[in-house]
């Protein structure tokens, strides 16, 4: 099922799920199954920081990208604890996810944050996968629209992307992730061309890619795929196994 330039994004969000080991280990199986994933899946895996740099040695090896699930924007110095995205770049990272939903609650990043590590992804050389969704509150109070406006709005506003980078948002509605409870698809493509339209007001040059997260699984990735706005999807839990992990992929077919 080929949706962008003949591509279909498959990302994968291991969150801290998986440790050093089941990392390597994940990471090993699905080098060997590579031969079973179509050419046309485009898979990117965002493991824990601890497992980046070998998951990405032998991701790398067959031609699957890996990136953080979280940048510091200051490049170096005293931020104990922190990793910028100028060393993810060095560690041979391609994307970087910003603005996780879980990272927005738990860690209470706001879109100030966003914003700032969205600049120092893209001056790393690395390309954003902007995250942004409403709450269920927001969602009752008929508020989605404008709450994904103004995270996309506070992430783009005069911003200057880089010739050629692409431009990827995942919509991930809060209550969706990690929840089982998923967004109905046309509802979902729906929200996917307001942000394209955002996107054309905000960032007139690129062409965005939108993907969909929230409780993906084998038995609804290809409703989320027919709508003409998503070019494929983010998977959380799902993707930390093998056996789940594939069944998406064989699902596309
Ligand atoms: C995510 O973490 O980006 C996500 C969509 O999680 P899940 O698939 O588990 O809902």
């Amino acid at each position: 099922m080929a949706k962008r330039n003949g591509q279909c994004y498959l990302f994968a969000n291991w969150k801290m799920y998986l440790d050093y080991d089941d990392s390597n280990i994940l990471a090993n199986a699905i080098a060997a199954a590579k031969k079973k994933i179509p050419a046309t899946v485009k898979m990117a895996v965002f493991p824990s920081a601890l497992s980046l740099y070998p998951v990405g040695q032998v991701l790398g090896d067959v031609g699957i990208s890996v990136g953080p699930q979280n940048v510091y924007w200051v490049d170096k110095g005293g931020y104990t604890g922190e990793v910028s995205a100028v060393m993810y770049k060095a560690a041979g990272c391609e994307y970087a996810l910003v603005g996780h939903s879980e990272r927005r609650l738990q860690m209470r990043e706001n879109n100030h944050d966003v914003r700032q590590k969205t600049e120092a992804i893209l001056a790393a050389g690395l390309t954003p996968v902007l995250c942004v969704g409403e709450t269920k509150e927001e969602r009752e109070d008929g508020k989605a629209d404008t709450s994904i406006e103004i995270q996309l709005r506070s992430a783009f506003h005069e911003i200057v992307w880089p010739k050629d980078r692409e431009l990827i948002v995942a919509y991930e509605p809060v209550w969706a992730v990690g929840t089982g409870l998923t967004c109905e698809p046309q509802e979902a493509d729906r929200i996917h061309a307001g942000i394209k339209k955002m996107i054309s007001l905000l960032v007139p040059n690129a062409e965005p890619v939108i993907l969909y997260g929230g409780s993906v699984k084998a038995d609804n990735v290809k409703s989320y795929l027919t709508g003409d706005n998503t070019s494929g999807v983010l998977v959380g839990g799902a993707s930390t196994k093998l056996e789940s992990w594939m069944e998406i992929v064989n699902s596309l077919e």
